[in-house]
């Protein structure tokens, strides 16, 4: 069997000064960066990416961004295209995530072609996806996660989607302290890699990694980065301290 490397991200959304980023960057780095059993990535928002990928230049930890426009340049306003993330050196870019999907009415389509674009210049996308409440009570969940899995991904080839990450992120876990059930949460992944194993191959698919996301704190990482499906977490609250983003990617090397 493959072993995938644990990957832990940090979702910063609206927070964090440029400065604040960079005293965090500097204690995460001072304690988990030289290690290289788990992948770590901060995403800082856009004004904090450049001094926080300053401040862990020489450290193992990684760079990424929380949204990007599929266009490359053009009449965007306000917008940000993934050459610019790559200038600053940005390794990954957060796609898709429930809060981009709710709040600012990103479709399926358009989070493909931000996806596309990722690919093509050589970011790893984070491709969330994940059921409301509502749609778990209605039995929803795995159908709801298809179809954001498949559209997501749509035009995506076998060679480039190893580098895609999936974050699974049932949005009534999201900054609520509700966590999915470790049977849950394996549920879902073991689904969605057999939904990769059947859309490229088995062995693409036991190469890529999902996340879980949705409240993962230091004391419920252990039980689920242990599932044989959940490759590592993307983390929203508990990112915006050092100590328990340090912990849960303690926990992750305890579980490599
Ligand atoms: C997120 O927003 O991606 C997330 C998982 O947030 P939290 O950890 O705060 O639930």
């Amino acid at each position: 069997m493959i072993s995938r490397k644990k990957l832990i991200a940090g979702n910063w959304k609206m927070n964090k000064t440029p400065a604040d980023g960079v005293a965090l960057v500097r204690d995460i780095v001072a304690a988990v960066g030289k290690q290289t059993d788990v992948e770590v990535v901060v995403c800082p928002p856009f004004t904090g990416l450049e001094t926080a990928g300053q401040a862990l230049e020489g450290s193992t930890v990684k760079l990424g961004a929380q949204n990007m426009h599929h266009e490359a340049s053009g009449a965007f306003t306000g917008e940000i295209s993934a050459p610019m993330l790559r200038a600053i050196f940005t390794t990954h870019v957060i796609l898709g995530h429930s809060e981009r999907r709710t709040l600012f009415g990103e479709t399926d389509e358009l989070v493909n072609k931000k996806v596309l674009a990722a690919l093509k210049n050589q970011l790893r996308p984070i491709l969330c996806v994940g059921e409301t409440l509502a749609e778990r009570e209605a039995g929803a969940t795995l159908k709801v996660v298809q179809t954001q899995t498949e559209r997501g991904l749509e035009g995506v080839n076998k060679d480039s989607v190893g580098s895609v990450v999936i974050a699974y992120e049932p949005v009534w876990a999201i900054g609520t302290g509700k966590v999915a059930t470790t049977e849950q949460a394996q549920e879902v992944h073991a689904f969605i890699r057999g939904l990769l194993a059947r859309h490229f191959t088995d062995a693409v698919a036991q190469k890529v990694r999902i996340l879980y996301g949705g409240s993962m704190k230091p004391a419920n990482a252990p039980e689920l980065l242990a599932q044989k499906d959940i490759d590592g977490g993307l983390i929203g609250g508990a990112s915006l301290e050092a100590r328990s983003f340090v912990e849960l990617v303690t926990a992750a090397i305890a579980a490599k």
